[in-house]
């Protein structure tokens, strides 16, 4: 399986260099020119790693990598920077970001960098997102397929977005707020009932014993925790 990488970088000719490396090296390969929707892409887009220019257009690259860990996104960071101030190296690793890579730099480096931190994420999460399994219940979010005691259980379209957002949090306190932006993108009507109401019905999906869950957690006045 191939990783998906997204790339937030504002220099076309950069984008362009980098998109032909990566996608050379059998990655999948995303870009995007700006801070805001770059952010907005790498908490749905279901990316194992995001390459994050600092100085960008919209937000820059320290905001979007804070934006990122306050969400609890998992996706591993590697920062590009063309500044060369120990400053903002140690300020873009405290926020959160997993590495980074002072421009200019040779490809070579650049795929070792990459390489590792995929190696790290697959070992921290086994591939975030694309296949889980716990107690008999196995779900592939790529091809959006859910079993339980190898029998197929229909997820609706939000029960399999809700699942997914809590797996690849797994073992974190996920608020109902958290919730609604990440799988509802706050749009109108939904309230943080809605977010109950679909955890109920993956637990009367997924546990053994809806009323005793085993896998879906609520944490008391503030929203739900996965783990298996
Ligand atoms: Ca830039």
């Amino acid at each position: 399986m191939s990783a998906r990488i997204l790339l937030v970088e504002d220099e076309p000719g950069l984008v362009m260099t980098l998109s032909d490396l990566l996608t050379g090296e059998g990655y999948e390969v995303e870009s995007d020119g700006d801070g805001l929707s770059g952010l907005a892409k790498a908490l749905h887009g279901g990316f194992d790693a995001i390459l994050l220019d600092v100085m960008l257009p919209g937000k820059d690259g320290m905001e979007v990598c804070r934006e990122l860990r306050r969400r609890k996104s998992g996706v591993a960071i590697l920062m590009l920077t063309a500044r060369t101030q120990l400053a903002d190296r140690v300020g873009g690793l405290k926020l959160g970001a997993d590495d980074y890579l002072t421009k200019p730099f040779e490809p070579p480096e650049l795929l070792a960098r990459i390489e590792a931190l995929l190696r790290r994420v697959r070992r921290d999460g086994d591939a975030p997102g694309a296949h889980v399994r716990f107690g008999d219940v196995e779900v592939d979010f790529d091809a959006r397929e859910a079993r339980k005691g190898g029998q197929p259980v229909s997820l609706a379209g939000k029960e399999m977005d809700l699942l997914r957002y809590l797996v690849e949090r797994r073992g974190q306190t996920v608020s109902r707020d958290d919730l609604l932006e990440g799988v509802w993108e706050y749009q109108p009507g939904v309230t943080s009932r809605t977010v109950d109401v679909h955890v109920a019905w993956l637990r009367q999906k997924l546990e053994e014993n809806p009323q005793s869950p085993r896998y879906i957690h609520t944490v008391r006045g503030v929203g739900y925790r996965f783990s298996a």
